[in-house]
């Protein structure tokens, strides 16, 4: 894309504060790169403390007096619903920006991550007024009622995988029922956030409700989760992130929910259909460059069916190249970096020096000479005990490990500290259900993967983290209850 493309996409930069773009109190700023070009596009406003504080200072502001909190909630899901047909009608320009400065595909930013992000959006742009209290028939002498009321300040820190859904997930939710938002966006990819709260000024959103401080995360990060004017967190990032957040937030006791890693088992049972397993082994791994907290890293395969579903993986594995993310038939993009590019390589020495088989890939690549490119790579012959088998490669790297029978199939996939995803491929409904059951995961797609619905919740087990995003669960995540005791006699 070039530059004049770029800016006539009015790419704002500076923090968003209070409803206004304003630059940081340090002056300082970071450069955000595209990563499949190595270009720089845009120097993007740093936040310090001091512009936290502020951003605090406006959530507060509009939290307590209004008008936010205080508007009738079908009029606050009416300007949801509203930013959702904007951002819809702007998905192609909102695509691109996201394509650039995360290396993804345009086919996904543009054609499914935007869309979903609307979609999420009016979901809860629709439950805004939809969320109810209870009564208690306990006694004749009182009333005994609960309201769910907003939580307050949201403090949101998300990834660079995908940078606006990701953090959709947390701003619809928080916002439809009346809190108010500070989102923190990753440093590689913080300027579809900005694109985005321009959006919902335009919608109508009033100054205060949604702001965004980009910045460092063991700065400002850490400072979220410190801050006394912030009463929840809501992360989205690695599990070792995710600790420390928890340690930061402890000082406060501060509400938080964790959105973690994950080494999603993706079993295939011998009566599975094999042309489907193996086209869903290869979206479960490659969709977002593997870079996806739920990917089917670890394929696992019934022993008697390994040689013939292996045949058809890797086919479809070396035909998957590396190609311009702004072009429209690319499936595999860039990695987010370099430095990303380097984790995954090393995975891949580990892998062969372990003892896995190579069978497709396994190399950096570039396209036009340029990009943090990294080829579909499928390793066979994995053990549990190995690094690749044990560890969140977050790149197009799978590790197949085969099984006899259901029982070894479940304690293969359950033999993680993660419980993000799973996927069970069987003909066998019983099977897969018995299968869906007993393994330790958030979600389970029976013969499919990585389909997602705003009205289905989403989060982990065990180190995967906790809280749930998405569907009535979230709505939960952003209202605390309160009860009350109506004395009648
Ligand atoms: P990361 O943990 O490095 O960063 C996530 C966010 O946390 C960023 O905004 C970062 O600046 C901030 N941060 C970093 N250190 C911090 C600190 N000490 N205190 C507060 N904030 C801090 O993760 P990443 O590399 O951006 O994303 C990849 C990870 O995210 C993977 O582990 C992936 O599995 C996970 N992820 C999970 C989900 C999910 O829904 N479970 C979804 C997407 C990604």
């Amino acid at each position: 894309m070039t530059t004049e493309a770029v800016s006539s996409l009015h790419l704002q930069t500076d923090l968003f504060i209070g409803g206004k773009f304003v630059p940081s109190a340090s002056g300082k700023r970071f450069t955000t790169t595209n990563p499949a070009t190595a270009e720089p596009i845009a120097d993007v406003a740093e936040g310090d403390l001091p512009d936290l504080d502020q951003a605090v200072a406006a959530a507060r502001q509009a939290f307590e007096s209004g008008p936010w909190s205080a508007m009738k909630p079908r009029q606050r899901g009416r300007i949801l619903m509203k930013a959702a047909e904007l951002l819809l009608s702007r998905a192609d320009a909102f695509g691109q920006v996201e394509t650039m400065d995360n290396g993804k595909p345009i086919f996904e930013a543009a054609k499914i991550d935007m869309p979903a992000a609307a979609e999420c959006l009016s979901y809860f742009g629709e439950t805004a007024d939809k969320l109810y209290g209870e009564t208690h028939p306990a006694r004749p002498d009182a009333m005994l009622l609960t309201l769910r009321e907003p939580v307050g300040v949201i403090g949101a820190i998300t990834p660079w995988n995908f940078p606006l859904l990701q953090a959709m997930w947390k701003i619809a939710p928080a916002l439809a029922l009346g809190n108010t938002v500070i989102l923190k966006p990753a440093s590689a990819t913080p300027l579809t956030a900005l694109l985005f709260a321009e959006l919902l000024a335009e919608a109508g959103l009033p100054p205060g409700a949604f702001n965004v401080v980009p910045g460092p995360g063991a700065a400002i990060g850490k400072a979220m989760a410190e801050h006394p004017g912030i009463d929840k967190i809501s992360f989205t990032g690695e599990t070792e992130t995710g600790k420390a957040i928890l340690r930061a937030a402890a000082g406060t006791v501060k509400r938080v929910s964790m959105e973690l890693g994950g080494k999603s088992p993706n079993v295939v049972y011998a009566d599975a259909d094999l042309e489907a397993a193996a086209k869903g082994t290869i979206n479960a791994i490659f969709y977002g460059k593997g870079e996806l907290c739920s990917a089917g890293s670890r394929l696992l395969v019934e022993e008697s069916v390994h040689d013939a579903l292996m045949e058809k993986v890797v086919e479809r594995a070396k035909k998957m190249a590396p190609g311009d993310p702004l072009d429209p038939k690319t499936r595999l993009g860039s990695l987010v970096s370099e430095k990303q590019r380097s984790n995954v390589a090393r995975y891949v020495e580990s892998g062969k020096s372990e003892g896995a088989r190579l069978v497709a890939g396994g190399n950096a690549a570039s396209v036009n000479g340029k990009g943090a490119f990294f080829e579909a790579t499928v390793f066979d012959g994995v053990t549990p005990q190995m690094t690749i088998a044990r560890e969140e490669i977050f790149g197009p790297v799978l590790a197949t490990l085969t099984f006899k029978g259901e029982e070894e199939a479940v304690a293969i996939g359950n033999s993680t500290i993660y419980g993000l995803a799973a996927a069970v491929w069987s003909r066998d409904i019983k099977k897969a259900l018995r299968a869906a059951r007993a393994l330790k995961s958030g979600t389970v797609w029976i013969n499919a993967y990585n389909f997602y619905d705003p009205g289905l919740p989403f989060g982990g087990y065990k180190q995967s983290g906790f809280g749930r995003e998405r569907g009535h669960h979230a709505l939960e995540e952003y209202t605390q209850v309160k009860s009350i005791w109506v004395d009648l006699t």
